[in-house]
């Protein structure tokens, strides 16, 4: 067979360590490597860096931003996109987490945010400068608050003369009644324990109605002051689901046992995109549809039948911060530090490239070890803008 890879990046990007780089605890090139790189020894599979514009099933042919191919078996999985819930006015100042560039836009703010406060004479718009607001109570709010309140209260605490970030006040905002909605609720009770204790004021059964760059309305009239909101209330299916001409269950495509579209066994949807029973959106996931997808497919070549996707549930984790992690695998529950070394061994090994376990590694130890975090650099500033935490 001949392989043809299409992204419209030109690397692959591990979303679970997106919050680090967010803030400030890895950089960018630590959680990300090249696709070629991945295939080189791949003598059959050629990478092409391009936007698949749409999908004609019935003409077998992808439609990119510069040309086209054409396909004996298409397997499809574009993944996901934040979703504002028909605000999409809210990005602006909410920006979400889902890409590369997204991390770095909510490292710059959060790390402007605190140059401006170090420039305010005034200590009120000071304090609204050092409230931070993370929208979604999801692993990845939940990682994230932590996060923020650690690189406030300790990373930064002896960095500033004005301001003072031990003072800062990261409000995580859920709109279910309980955060961790895929965890039991011992467990969820838990990361919201050790979020208190990391300063983090966790507010439950709160729907956002209105965001701004001075903070977040709730529904009831309560507001929440915050010059810096992030959004990670959840996702969006890719639009390319829609140009395939089939019906969509919520925007996701339901696909067979085989995971083949409907009607079509010779084109496929894996991950994210594809809705099969009682299977979350994780990455786990999708690794596993992307072998049964290609399986399936040699298996045809080989006039063999097709096996039915099964999903193996390897379990879930989420970090609270240093030492502290909720995880759940198959029947049993723990937390604390030994969940916490299972995180961090887990995440290591499913970090994709030596270079980048090793580097990853080394700087959770120096950062464990010197309670700071290295990759607070900010960049993206044009020489011309203004510095004010939403330059
Ligand atoms: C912040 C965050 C943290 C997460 N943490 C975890 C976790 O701890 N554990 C876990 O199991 N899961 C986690 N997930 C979920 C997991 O990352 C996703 O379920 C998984 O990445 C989905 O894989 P996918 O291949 O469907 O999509 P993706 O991994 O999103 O890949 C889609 C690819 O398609 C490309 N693409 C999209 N549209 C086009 C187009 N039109 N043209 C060309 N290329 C295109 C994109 O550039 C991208 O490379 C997390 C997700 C996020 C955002």
């Amino acid at each position: 067979v001949r392989v043809t890879l299409v992204d419209r990046e030109n690397h692959h990007l591990f979303q679970p360590l997106l919050y680090q780089v967010a803030t400030a605890g890895l950089s960018a090139t630590d959680i990300a490597s090249p696709i070629r790189s991945i295939v080189r020894d791949q003598a059959n599979t050629t990478v092409l860096m391009a936007e698949v514009e749409r999908v004609d099933l019935e003409g077998r042919r992808v439609i990119l931003d510069s040309g086209e191919l054409s396909y004996d078996y298409l397997v499809l999985a574009p993944g996901s996109l934040p979703n504002y819930f028909g605000h999409e006015e809210w990005r602006r100042d909410a920006p979400g987490l889902k890409s590369l560039g997204d991390a770095l836009e909510v490292r710059r703010r959060l790390l402007l945010a605190f140059e401006a406060a170090e420039r305010e004479p005034n200590a009120a718009r000071r304090a609204e400068l050092l409230s931070f607001a993370v929208i979604g109570g999801g692993p990845t709010g939940v990682e994230l608050a932590g996060a923020i309140a650690e690189l406030a209260k300790r990373a930064l605490r002896r960095d500033f003369r004005v301001a003072d970030p031990g003072s800062a006040r990261i409000h995580l905002v859920e709109a279910g009644t309980r955060l961790l909605s895929m965890f039991d609720d011992g467990l969820a009770e838990h990361a919201r324990r050790e979020l208190a204790e990391l300063g983090v004021d966790v507010i439950t059964g709160a729907r956002v109605v209105a965001i701004d760059d001075h903070g977040v309305a709730l529904e009831g009239g309560r507001m929440i002051e915050a010059a810096t909101t992030v959004w990670t209330a959840g996702v969006r299916p890719s639009p390319l689901a829609a140009s395939l001409g089939v019906p969509l269950v919520q925007g996701r495509v339901a696909v067979e046992q085989d995971l083949s579209i409907p009607g079509h066994p010779e084109a496929f949807v894996v991950g994210d995109l594809a809705l099969t029973s009682g299977v979350p959106q994780l990455g786990a996931v999708a690794v596993q549809e992307g072998q049964a997808a290609a399986a399936a497919i040699i298996a045809t070549l080989a006039s063999e039948p097709r096996q039915p996707f099964r999903y193996r549930d390897r379990g879930v984790m989420a970090t609270v911060g240093r030492s502290r992690a909720v995880a759940k695998i198959g029947q049993t529950r723990f937390h604390g530090l030994l969940a916490w070394l299972a995180w961090l061994f887990i995440h290591l090994v499913l970090l994709m490239g030596f270079r980048n376990r090793v580097v990853v590694f080394f700087t959770w130890v120096w950062s464990y070890v010197t309670f700071g975090r290295g990759a607070r650099v900010i960049t993206g500033i044009a020489p011309s803008q203004p510095r004010s935490a939403h330059a």
